[in-house]
This record gives structure tokens, C-alpha cells and sequence, in this order.
């Protein structure tokens, strides 16, 4: 229950078992296509460039900056959590100026920053935002960054690694040009791939660039020759992984997108009202809190590291600290993908509960369980 490796399926596991062939072989680019097919399906997207990156999420990340980006681009990149820090920082190794639109951690992104940004300078070629920002536990809204970009001429880029397969992500309807996912997160799925999907307009600038991508290995410009009809050999497909995200994708389509949604909804509404009634303060800001990560301020006087230690060998519960400025002062609570179970919520509070008992902070036992059972209906 941390910030991923979320728990993985079995048959996730099995598939991975499975013999290995080339990855040329017949039988591997039939199952590359249904990959694709199915990340189409899971991305809402029909962007014929949706593929796996080889790599983590951050993969995804350098992908969609070093392709997009040539030395000297003017690139807008909300900031209000690492990993809106590290595309900062990976946008400005790309050779790009970078200007940031900042929040505190914690708070959305204010449109009105991101507007006064795209107009304070040059033409910006991108903006770029997280939109579920696992450091924080904040689900950013989108509508109106989309318009502030696309009103300035910039491509809109999000990153949507904890969001992809836990909240709506919706390429086409949100009308985002590129993305990025990873396969760890609410995929559940083990860390090694990185879903990509580019729009035809972030594919022109792609085919227009006026100097090669610096980086051989992430250059979609060849990539999209192996994953596409000619099937170029570019750099060896990480075959067991694609068998692993065949699978992970195909529970998400028997599962339907929608009930898997509010399945992470319900069970993520029942966490919160479980910490509340537990007397804990839920750290990100009401009304755009995140089903899938859940911060939590740890309260005054309690040992962050010795209730994460009870938790861990008392209960096999894994659960996140904070990072940057948070660190030491919120626990992460991940309900990811196979991980967004009612069992899980009801040990964890049950389990939590008893730990901060032990510890003396005050709580009424039951509490936090009954508050998460009318979330449930019961
Ligand atoms: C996990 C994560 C990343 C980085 O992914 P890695 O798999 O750790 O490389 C990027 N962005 C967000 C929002 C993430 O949660």
C-alpha cells in the first residue's frame, strides 16, 4: 500500500512465467499489436503513436521532452510536487527555458499562474503538468491548463503515471497532446515500461525537428519503426515485460474502465473518511484529493518511522514517508490498481488504529472501520 510497486494480479505473474521468443518472432508482434490495442483502449486515446517505452516511468518522462524539445524551446512546467520538480529538471537538461508555475505541495496549480507564464515570454512550445502527483496525493484538474495552452500554441503534456488505469485520463477528450504513464502504478504491473501516446500534432513537431534527438535509445522517430508496420529492430524489446503488460491490460478490459474507476473511488472515499474519524488531517487539499494516493499528516508527538516499522512487520503493510519538504510529516497510502481492495482498506485502518493507540494518541476503537463501512454502503 505505498506510492507502487503496487500489487500485482497472479496471472500478471503467470504471464510472465511464459516461454521466451524473439522479438521479431511472429507470435511477439502479434502480441505487441493487442499491447498497443489495448493501451489505446486504456489511454481513451485513438493516437495510432501508443506504445511502451523500455524503462520506468521517468522513461516516459525523458521520452516526451526529448523528443518534443530542441535547445532553446521555452517550456512552462508546473511545479507542486517532485515529480513536476524532476520535469523541470528534465526539460532543462533537454536544453530547454524552463518556467516554472508553482504551488505550495499539497495545493493545485492555480490556471491563472499557468495563463500570466505562457504570456511572459517567448512563444512556449509546451506546457507540462502532473496530473495525479503522487508526492502529494493532489489530482490536478486539467480543463483549463488545456485551454490556457492551447490558446498560447503550446503542446499540452501530463503525466499520468499514478493516474493511468485508477482515474480518468481520457487523451482524446481531454484534448492533451502527449503523455506519459508507467507500468507500476494503478497498471499493476511490475516497474519496467513506459506507455507513451502522442496526438498527430505533437508528431509533426516530432518529424519536424531540425536537429536529431539527442537520445538514441528514446528516439520515437526509429522506435516507431519497430513498433510500427516495418518492424525495424531498433533495441531488444523487453519481451517478459510486454507479456506482463498484455495481461495487466487485459484484466483492466474485463474489469471496464468505468467499474474499475469507481472502484478506486469507493475505496479511496472510504480510506479518507476512515483517517478522518480517526482524528487524522488528510494533508491534501479538500475536494481535489486523489482515490489512489492518499497523504496523510502524521500528527504531532507520533514517530513517523515506528508506525510505518509496526505496520511493515506487524501487518506485512508497506506504506510511503514524505519527500522534499513533506518528509517526516505525512505517510503516503497507495490504493493502486490490485491494491484498491476493501480488505486492504479495512486492515490498514483496523491495523493503523491499533499502532496509534499503542502509541497513545488518543482514538475511539471502531471508528475509522465503521466511518469507511457507510462509504461502502454497509
Ligand atoms: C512514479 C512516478 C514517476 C516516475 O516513475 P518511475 O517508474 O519511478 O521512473 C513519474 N511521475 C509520477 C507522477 C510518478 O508517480
Amino acid at each position: 500500500m505505498g506510492p507502487g510497486p503496487s500489487d500485482v494480479d497472479p496471472r500478471v505473474l503467470r504471464a510472465m512465467a511464459a516461454p521466451l521468443v524473439g522479438h521479431l518472432d511472429p507470435a511477439f508482434l502479434e502480441i505487441m499489436n493487442e499491447a498497443m490495442e489495448l493501451l489505446r483502449y486504456v489511454f481513451e486515446t485513438k493516437n495510432q503513436l501508443t506504445i511502451p517505452m523500455s524503462g520506468t516511468g521517468s522513461a516516459g518522462m525523458e521520452t516526451c521532452f526529448v523528443n518534443l524539445i530542441e535547445p532553446g524551446d521555452r517550456v512552462v512546467v508546473c511545479v507542486n510536487g517532485l515529480f513536476g520538480e524532476r520535469m523541470a529538471d528534465v526539460a532543462a537538461r533537454c536544453g530547454a527555458e524552463v518556467a516554472r508555475v508553482e504551488a505550495p505541495w499539497g495545493r493545485t496549480i492555480d490556471p491563472a499562474d499557468a495563463r500570466k507564464a505562457l504570456r511572459g515570454g517567448r512563444p512556449t512550445k509546451i506546457l507540462a503538468v502532473v496530473l495525479a502527483e503522487t508526492s502529494t496525493g493532489v489530482w490536478q484538474p486539467l480543463a483549463e491548463l488545456e485551454r490556457a495552452a492551447h490558446e498560447a500554441g503550446a503542446l499540452f503534456l501530463v503525466d499520468a503515471v499514478t493516474a493511468l488505469g485508477g482515474i480518468p485520463v481520457a487523451i482524446d477528450a481531454s484534448r492533451i497532446d502527449a503523455c506519459y504513464a508507467g507500468t507500476q502504478k494503478c497498471l499493476s504491473c511490475p516497474p519496467g515500461l513506459a506507455p507513451v501516446t502522442f496526438n498527430e500534432e505533437a508528431r509533426k513537431v516530432v518529424r519536424g525537428r531540425k536537429g536529431k534527438v539527442q537520445s538514441w535509445y528514446l528516439d520515437l522517430n526509429m522506435i516507431e519503426n519497430y513498433w510500427g508496420k516495418e518492424r525495424f529492430y531498433h533495441h531488444t524489446a523487453p519481451v517478459t515485460m510486454v507479456y506482463a503488460l498484455r495481461e495487466s491490460l487485459r484484466l483492466i478490459a474485463e474489469e471496464g474502465l468505468t467499474a474499475r474507476f469507481e472502484r478506486h473511488a469507493q475505496n479511496g472515499a472510504a480510506l479518507h473518511a476512515g483517517l478522518e474519524a480517526m482524528g487524522l488531517k488528510l494533508h491534501a487539499e479538500a475536494g481535489h484529493r486523489l482515490p489512489v494516493l492518499t497523504s496523510v499528516a502524521v500528527p504531532d508527538g507520533v514517530d513517523d518511522i515506528a508506525v510505518r516499522r509496526a505496520l511493515l512487520n506487524d501487518f506485512g503493510i508497506e506504506i510511503g514517508g514524505g519527500l522534499g519538504p513533506l518528509k517526516g510529516r505525512i505517510w503516503r497510502v497507495g490504493l493502486m490498481g490490485h491494491t484498491s481492495r476493501r480488505q486492504n482498506v479495512a486492515l490498514f485502518l483496523t491495523a493503523l488504529e491499533g499502532i496509534l493507540g499503542r502509541l497513545g494518541f488518543g482514538v475511539r476503537p471502531g471508528a475509522a472501520w465503521q466511518a469507511a463501512t457507510r462509504v461502502y454502503g454497509g
